[in-house]
Formats: structure tokens, C-alpha cells, sequence
């Protein structure tokens, strides 16, 4: 989900693309300049449309940046520490620091993106409206009229009642605020989320192999991520939930397996690696935590040199990317793990090592705690 450059920030929220974004705008300019436009202006040359394409996927473009920046904004004030927005094959998503605690705050954060679409709408809808009185069918009328047409079909699609819709958000925070039970609110808004879904690739379906429509596609395309996104979202949400209130210090291991940093690569291989059969260790320089050691380093080494080459040289050095506390949230924890790539991470205080927190030790307490439903 991440993968992507960053083009800018603003107000301390980053804003990158998704690779996958530059193939959905080039099939977007192409199925305006292919179809939409030579139907809605056919006395266009084919310069004109191309070019009237081109200039309305990109603002299209930034109308969907605005949409979730107003999410983004409105999230801020909350104190939900939004980070950065990726923008991706359909629309935004934004990284939220954590996900809203009450149904107030859900509410508003959701309902700031179609309020944004909703004003475009309107101001491209006047704008389209007063420059087409006055001038007729010219490339810039016809930017504005698909325009304020694209905000008007964001407003109803993002509204429409499914998780993780803003739609299915809103439904959610009104179901929460009713039972104060979030698990049953985002089950039941879930399964709206998904049943939209199903509802989508079925009408895609429909599309392409009865009424010989290959638009139908993008039907089926967005339903297919709809529905990942549904049960993506509901999961997360299950894990929150079961984790909540874990600490790092609760789940880490305490007596830690770590080496020197004067140690060979051939001592490391044969003392630590093949005896322990770990894939990682901390790195420990006299009473300091100075960095960390897998097997990829070591491979990364020509074999005859490993007698002649220490840990110190080939390790990562230690940052606070890599470091734990033992009072960070086992949520936070486990996605600071999965975004540094290893499978464990040292617990330190300061930079005294107090112990090692790998992946599986967050995941087996998970799944004994929703085993357990507590
Ligand atoms: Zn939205």
C-alpha cells in the first residue's frame, strides 16, 4: 500500500502516488478522449479532446486530493495524527495515526471528504453553467461540465452506506454511538461494505458479457477492492480491539540472545546462527544496544572473508526506527515491525537492551486472545 513517491507536503501531511495511480490516469484520458468527450462534443478536433482529456483527469486528480486532505485536516484537529496520504488506483488513502476513539470524531472525519466533493461539485457545476451561457461549447465548458459531473458521482459513491466508505464510516459512527459496541458496529457495516461489492461486480459483469460493454470492468475492478477493503478493514479492526491496552513489555521475551560487535562472521554463523537458529540478533556494544544482524548481512559477505570480518562492520546500525519502548502500544509496535521489514525488534531503555519482541510473539497472543473472544 505504500509503495509510492512523494510529490509535496502540506501541513505537515505528506502526499504521495501510487505506482498503480499512472496506469489508472492513463486509462482515465484515454476512456474520456476515446468515448466521453467525442459523444458530449463530437465537433471537437482531436487535438482538442485529447488535450481537454489530459486537463481534466489531472484536475479530476486533484479534486480526489482535496477529498481526503479535507479528511486529512479534520482528522488533525481530532488528534488523529495523520501522516500522509497515498493516492492509489481509486482515490485516497489516508494513514491515520490511530483510528478515531469515539463516534463524534468518526462522524466528523468522514463526513469532511464528501462535503469537499460536494462544493466542488457545486463551484464547477456555476462555473460550467455561467461560461457555457456566455461563450457556447468551448474546450474550457466542456473541462468544467465533466467536472462538476466527476465531484457529483464521488459525493454518491463515497455515500453510499459500506465500509470503509465515508458512507459506510458515517454508518458506522451512528451504529457505535447507538450499541457503544465498535466490533458489532464495523461487522454490520462491513457486510454493507461487502454486499456493495458483490452488487458492483455483478452489475460489471452484466456490463461487459450481456450488454457487450467492456466498461464493466472498471465495475468489477472496484468491487474486487471494495470488497478487500471491507474485510481488510473489519480485520484490523478485530485486532485493535484485541489488543488494546498491550504493552511491549507485557508480550517481549526477556532473556535475549545477543552478540558482540568484535565477533567474526564465522563465530556468528557457528555459535549463534546454527545454534539458536534465529534469523536476527541484537547487536550489544559493552552495555549499549549498537545495532542489529540477520542472515542476509552475513550472506552479503563473500564466504572465504568471514573469518577475517566482525559483526560491527556488517551490521545495521541501531535508530529509533528499529528500537521498541516497553510502554509503546503492541499495535503500534507490530506495525513499526512490519514497516522496518524485520521480524523481531529490540526492547530498550534508552540504549540498555531489555529484551526482543519478534512478529510472532504479537501474532500468537492475538490469536489466542480472539480465540479466546477476550
Ligand atoms: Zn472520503
Amino acid at each position: 500500500m505504500r509503495r509510492g513517491f512523494n510529490l509535496f507536503s502540506i501541513g505537515g501531511i505528506q502526499i504521495s502516488i501510487h505506482y498503480t495511480w499512472f496506469v489508472v490516469l492513463g486509462l482515465v484520458v484515454w476512456s474520456l478522449a476515446v468515448k466521453t468527450f467525442p459523444q458530449m462534443y463530437p465537433d471537437f478536433s482531436r487535438v482538442t479532446i485529447w488535450l481537454v482529456s489530459i486537463v481534466a483527469a489531472l484536475v479530476l486528480f486533484v479534486s480526489v486530493l482535496l477529498h481526503e486532505l479535507s479528511h486529512s485536516l479534520v482528522a488533525n484537529r481530532m488528534g488523529l495524527g495523520i501522516r500522509g496520504i497515498t493516492l492509489f488506483i481509486f482515490g485516497g488513502v489516508a494513514h491515520l495515526g490511530k483510528e478515531p476513539d469515539d463516534p463524534g470524531t468518526e462522524f466528523k472525519v468522514a463526513i469532511a471528504g464528501p462535503a469537499c466533493s460536494l462544493a466542488l461539485a457545486v463551484l464547477f457545476f456555476v462555473a460550467y453553467f455561467v461560461l457555457f451561457l456566455e461563450y457556447g461549447k468551448t474546450p474550457i465548458v466542456a473541462v468544467l461540465e465533466y467536472l462538476w459531473y466527476a465531484n457529483a458521482a464521488l459525493v454518491v459513491f463515497n455515500l453510499v452506506p459500506g465500509f470503509p466508505l465515508d458512507g459506510g464510516r458515517l454508518l458506522r459512527a451512528i451504529l457505535w454511538k447507538r450499541s457503544k459496541d465498535i466490533r458489532r458496529a464495523t461487522r454490520i457495516a462491513s457486510l454493507f461494505g461487502r454486499g456493495f461489492a458483490i452488487l458492483l461486480i455483478v452489475a460489471g459483469l452484466f456490463e461487459i458479457f450481456v450488454t457487450r460493454d467492456l466498461s464493466g470492468i472498471w465495475l468489477v475492478l472496484i468491487g474486487m477492492f471494495l470488497q478487500q477493503a471491507a474485510e481488510g478493514s473489519y480485520q484490523q479492526v478485530l485486532m485493535r480491539n484485541a489488543l488494546s491496552g498491550v504493552r511491549v513489555r507485557q508480550t517481549m521475551t526477556t532473556d535475549v540472545v545477543y552478540v558482540g560487535t568484535r565477533l567474526t562472521l564465522v563465530e556468528l554463523v557457528e555459535s549463534f546462527f546454527f545454534k539458536y537458529r534465529f534469523n536476527s540478533f541484537p547487536v550489544v556494544d559493552g552495555q549499549s544496544l549498537v545495532g542489529m544482524i540477520d542472515l542476509e548481512q552475513v550472506k552479503r559477505v563473500p564466504r572465504e572473508e568471514w573469518h577475517a570480518v566482525n559483526v560491527g562492520r556488517v551490521m545495521t546500525p541501531i535508530s529509533d526506527e528499529l528500537i521498541l519502548r516497553p510502554d509503546d502500544d503492541a499495535v503500534d509496535a507490530l506495525a513499526k515491525m512490519l514497516k522496518s521489514g524485520w521480524g523481531m525488534l529490540p526492547v530498550a531503555d534508552g540504549d540498555r537492551l531489555l529484551g526482543i519482541l519478534t512478529r510472532r510473539d504479537v501474532m500468537t497472543l492475538l490469536k489466542m486472545k480472539t480465540d479466546l473472544g477476550t
